[in-house]
């Protein structure tokens, strides 16, 4: 028998998220980003999925590449940019968009003979990629001096707390900054992640950029993904591998974390943070059980997860536990773990058999 621990990848349910996230901007255009393995979906399962969309997103050239050998002729862009000559020059090969965001890049277009489009990163606010605002016109004369721009030079900002209501920076003012820097330039802007879309509709301009949301999950801390008509694009499982009668008093798992309060039943399930399944997971964490609540007691192991049997008397090795997904979703498991939807979904580990359906 092989181990049952799957990460079923619902391709049906990523399409139908991108129909829901083009209804909420209905002017836009969509680049869809599937960095990071497209969000451990899989990178051209994902991108398969989203071929509805106008363009990729990606973290960088690698990943790029792989979309391109997978036969998507799409517009790919490279969120950070190009970090040598000699990735410019590939980027130049696979007709890539690059984003600029820092002098050093712009140096590196200035001493190219490449030409490729142009995304000029302006940072107003996040602080982590893009020239100030107040540099902002500086960069754009040295790049539409550069000659390494292909067709019209483009614009975008990133949010860092679009997600938080009241948060800071503002979301709203990020959004003011950006158009204000860039009011008297032509050119497509982009401003929007996921809750750009959702709630901020002034943020969506001629390119939405929208991730987790296309995975069928949200950055919210008060609402998932299925409140938003978002239907969970992966759903991991495994079955009950043992089942153990513990007495009362009996202590559970490692570090005996976890006391029985009576005489009772616990499953076994062969799921652990070797699969991706976080040693964080608290005692209380809610799992399906044949499609039915239960949860998670004592310490998560490597490879295994022990599960409150009290509720389920008929439980039975071979019983199917969904983790997160259908169901159940991601985002309140990542409250229970004190992290966020994006980390559970990146974070499912290679042992675990992808089912793409
Ligand atoms: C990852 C990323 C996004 C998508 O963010 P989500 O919160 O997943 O929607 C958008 N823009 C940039 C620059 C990103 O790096």
């Amino acid at each position: 028998m092989t181990r049952a621990t799957r990460a079923r990848i619902d391709t049906d349910a990523l399409t139908h998220n991108l129909t829901q996230i083009r209804r909420r901007a209905p002017e836009a255009r969509v680049m869809a980003c599937v960095k990071a393995n497209g969000y451990g979906h899989g990178l051209v399962e994902a991108a398969k999925a989203f071929r509805g969309a106008d363009a990729f997103a990606v973290a960088c050239i690698e990943e790029a590449l792989e979309i391109r050998s997978s036969g998507l002729g799409h517009p790919v862009v490279l969120l950070e940019g190009v970090h040598s000559a000699a990735e410019l020059n590939r980027a130049q090969e696979n007709n890539f968009e690059v984003v600029i965001h820092d002098p050093w890049q712009l140096s590196l277009l200035e001493e190219s003979h490449a030409r490729v489009p142009v995304w000029m990163k302006i940072d107003t606010g996040m602080h982590r990629l893009g020239f100030d605002p107040a540099e902002a016109a500086e960069a754009r004369e040295r790049l539409l001096g550069s000659g390494g721009v292909k067709g019209e030079l483009r614009y975008m900002t990133h949010l860092a707390s679009a997600d938080l209501p009241g948060g800071e920076p503002d979301a709203g003012q990020q959004i003011r900054d950006f158009l204000e820097c860039v009011k008297d330039w032509p050119g497509e802007r982009s401003i929007a992640n996921s809750a750009g879309v959702i709630d901020w509709p002034e943020s969506h301009q001629q390119w939405i950029r929208p991730g987790i949301a296309l995975y069928g999950a949200t950055p919210f801390a008060d609402r998932c993904g299925r409140d938003l008509g978002l239907r969970p694009g992966m759903t991991v499982s495994t079955e009950l591998i043992a089942i153990k009668s513990i007495r009362k008093g009996g202590q559970v798992g490692y570090g005996g974390f976890w006391t029985a309060p009576e005489d009772m039943q616990l499953g076994v399930a062969a799921i652990g943070y070797g699969d991706g399944y976080p040693w964080h997971v608290a005692t209380g964490t809610p799992v399906l059980l044949n499609g039915e609540l239960s949860q998670v007691v004592g310490r998560v192991s490597m490879d295994m997860v022990t599960i409150d049997l009290r509720q389920h008397p008929q439980a039975a090795v071979g019983d199917q536990v969904v983790l997160w997904g259908e169901g159940l979703p991601v985002e309140e498991i990542a409250r229970h773990v004190g992290t966020i939807p994006y980390e559970l979904l990146c974070g499912v580990t290679r042992r675990v058999k992808f089912d793409v359906v």
